[in-house]
């Protein structure tokens, strides 16, 4: 039985008073038993702030990117060590924002899931087709695509210390939601694509899925087989529907 994992994207979203509140309410709120693991990924800039809140709960934390170098002169990044340093267990790499708005490409997001897990960060590995490329059916040439760049880089035993999240790009933020068979069926493919190469890390690897997941629909996502959690956007801005999702897990 894999252990379900509910982490909060919290984007480019917070403020020094935002962020107290929402976790000081989350904090609050926490049912005793549950059964998924929550993790908060928050701007760099308040992880020393959220590290310090979420220290001693149950509640880990992470980044949203990390640099594929080391250290050096490279303005504006933030290395492994860094996240290290402010107790960051995730790291989230290839999300889709990154690969559309900052023209990240497969093997820079390989690059950088090597370089989370030489640190002994837990890449949060984001994969997902846009809609165009649904219509073409070409969702699964898609996802295979991405995640065959990081099995080439670091091998298919890396994807043991890693969890995936399939992320459909059209509904990241839309409000159009997967239904939970097309986002099992994804995953299925995904752990299929895994299976081929390793049964044992395939049985193992957690699959999240992203995209619109909100308290009205974590449950019946979250129930299918091969779904293993959601990494949530918006939702997980408020405090009552990120406890809400969280609270979905079978
Ligand atoms: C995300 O940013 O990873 C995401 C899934 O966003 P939303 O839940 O807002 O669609």
């Amino acid at each position: 039985m894999r252990q379900l994992l509910v982490a909060g994207n919290w984007k480019m979203n917070g403020s020094l008073q935002n962020n107290q509140s929402l976790i000081e309410s989350l904090k609050q709120n926490i049912a005793t038993g549950l059964k998924a693991e929550m993790a908060i990924c928050p701007p760099f800039i308040y992880l020393q702030q959220v590290s310090e809140l979420l220290k001693g709960t149950v509640i880990s934390w992470g980044g949203q990117n990390v640099s594929q170098n080391d250290q050096g002169a490279f303005t504006g990044e933030v290395a492994t060590d860094m996240l290290v340093d402010f107790g960051c267990k995730y790291v989230i790499v290839g999300h889709s924002e990154r690969r559309s708005l900052y023209r990240e490409s497969d093997e820079l997001v390989a690059q950088k899931f090597a370089k989370a897990q030489s640190a002994q960060l837990i890449p949060i590995l984001c994969v997902g087709e846009l809609l165009d490329e649904r219509e073409a059916g070409e969702t699964e040439n898609v996802v295979k695509r991405q995640l065959e760049a990081v099995i080439n880089l670091q091998g298919i035993g890396s994807l043991a210390q890693s969890v995936i999240a399939y992320e459909p790009v059209w509904a990241i933020g839309t409000g159009k939601t997967a239904t939970p068979q097309q986002a099992q069926d994804v995953h299925a493919f995904i752990r299929g694509q895994i299976a081929q190469k390793d049964a044992g890390i395939a049985e193992k690897v957690q699959i999240l899925y992203g995209g619109s997941v909100k308290g009205s629909n974590a449950a019946e996502l979250f129930a299918m087989p091969d779904i293993d959690g959601g990494l949530i956007g918006g939702a997980s801005l408020k405090a009552d529907d990120f406890l809400t999702i969280c609270q979905a897990a079978p």
